[in-house]
């Protein structure tokens, strides 16, 4: 019985959560119009982000009653009279879902998300991971992951467009991670079979690819292009949003990703790495801050001891430190 493999349970429960979630995410976004682009209008990722939320933590609180949930939103401002108009969308799309949900079941669902401190089993949930991406129609993410003794243990990470594989026309896909039990892909249409999923082979690093934020606020492109100069790196950036970025690494796409300080001071958030850090190592990958340390999720819900994140297919990894040291990466920021 798949049931008893340990985590199997758990994997299947995340990988369920973030299917909906998307497909709530994907109604939001096939309503947002070139008006709403233009005029810069929030909205529609304030209503999927909530919804989000809502689906995920449901399902999680049904399966799991015990876990806690250290999730990015929570419902204050949800619960506030001038946006009755926000929550009655919420609920709306919740509703395709959970036909009997009341706007309290969404608020409830929606706080289940609201712990903030570290305990020895929780789930971190980013409900919609890049923003921006989701805003432009581009890469986005629902990320969810289990943490037992500060360790990621199961990873979902639904990518409602990225293509199924590289080059595949077929958009949407879900990649689901076990601590040793390694990186399996299903459609995020589901049901579908699970295939392996590998991170590249690639030796020689300078002919690695290496991906980073749309944003330059979000990761310093000016760093990365010094790095990727020391390494005799020739090929472009690949620019994309969300842990979409470790989905491509994990499937060998791109060999590298650097998430490099843009100021001193940030420190990066526990749902922004968790289930892509797991989806990559348990690939094969290799997953660092910018000094070589291992990220550390015993710490709350931020990555207090790192700077930065630096993804590889483990091949030069060790390089690419050297070089973001020559660069001087990291020594004022963090
Ligand atoms: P990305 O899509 O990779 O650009 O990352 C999006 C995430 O960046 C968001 O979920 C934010 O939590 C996070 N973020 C916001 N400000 C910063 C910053 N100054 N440095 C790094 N990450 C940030
Ligand atoms: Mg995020």
């Amino acid at each position: 019985m798949e049931e008893n493999i340990p985590y199997h349970h758990e994997r299947s429960v995340a990988v369920a959560a973030v299917r909906e979630a998307a497909r709530l995410c994907r109604a939001v976004q096939a309503g947002i119009s070139p008006d709403v682009i233009q005029k810069k209008d929030r909205s529609p990722v304030t209503v999927a982000d909530y919804g989000s939320q809502a689906l995920v933590c449901r399902m999680l609180a049904e399966a799991f009653p015990e876990d806690p949930v250290i999730a990015e939103e929570d419902a204050a401002a949800l619960r506030r009279p001038e946006n009755a108009a926000t929550l009655e969308k919420v609920v709306g799309h919740v509703r395709a879902f959970h036909p009997a949900a009341g706007a309290e079941d969404v608020l409830a669902w929606i706080d289940h998300g609201g712990a903030q401190e570290h305990s020895a089993r929780f789930w971190t949930l980013d409900p919609i991971d890049g923003t921006k991406g989701f805003l432009r129609g581009e890469q986005y993410a629902i990320a969810l992951a289990l943490i037992i003794d500060g360790e990621v243990t199961v990873a979902a990470l639904a990518c409602p467009n990225l293509p199924v594989e590289p080059g595949a026309v077929e958009r949407g896909v879900v990649y689901a991670a076990i601590r040793g039990q390694g990186t399996v892909r299903v459609p995020l249409a589901g049901p579908g079979a699970m295939v392996p999923v590998h991170v590249s082979t690639l030796e020689d690093v300078t002919q690695a690819r290496f991906c980073e934020s749309v944003e330059s606020g979000h990761s310093s492109h000016d760093d990365a292009a010094r790095v990727a100069e020391v390494l005799g790196i020739t090929a472009e950036p690949v620019r994309l949003d969300s842990q979409a970025k470790y989905a491509v690494v994990a499937r060998g796409e791109a060999d590298i990703y650097m998430r490099l300080p843009t100021r001193p001071g940030y420190v990066e958030k526990i749902w922004d790495h968790a289930a892509g850090m797991l989806v990559v190592t348990e690939a094969g990958g290799m997953a660092t801050d910018v000094f070589g340390a291992p990220l550390d999720f015993s710490r709350g819900y931020r990555l207090e001891k790192n700077t930065g994140v630096i993804i590889s297919n483990g091949r030069f990894h060790d390089r690419i430190i050297a070089a973001l040291e020559a660069v001087g990466v990291g020594r004022t920021a963090g």
